[in-house]
């Protein structure tokens, strides 16, 4: 009897290392790291919200169009949408 209550000692011991592995910011379980490398602290959804957050981008306006938006990366776009980025600068249009 013992011995199977060792087990589930066993058991309840995996499950709980396992437990550890989980996002520090949302507390859902990680999946099981495995292979090389560091394991992740955070789970992807996290990360990722995380990595907006830090970059923190101003909201604009489009100067062609007077839209708000937010830029991908803060690389000075002015404009709202590649059309009118293109409106803008007619010198790139490709045509004849
Ligand atoms: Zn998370
Ligand atoms: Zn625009």
């Amino acid at each position: 009897m013992s011995e199977f209550i060792d087990r589930l000692k066993a058991q309840f011991e995996a499950q709980r290392k396992a437990a550890l592995a989980a996002c520090r910011e949302c507390e859902k379980p990680l999946p099981i790291h495995v292979g090389r490398g560091q394991p992740r602290l955070t789970c992807v959804e996290c990360e990722g919200a995380k990595r907006i957050t830090r970059q923190m981008i101003p909201a604009r306006n489009c100067e062609r169009c007077g839209t708000s938006f937010i830029p991908q990366r803060n690389n000075g776009r002015k404009y709202c949408s590649q059309r009118c980025q293109r409106l803008s600068e007619p010198s790139r249009q490709r045509g004849t």
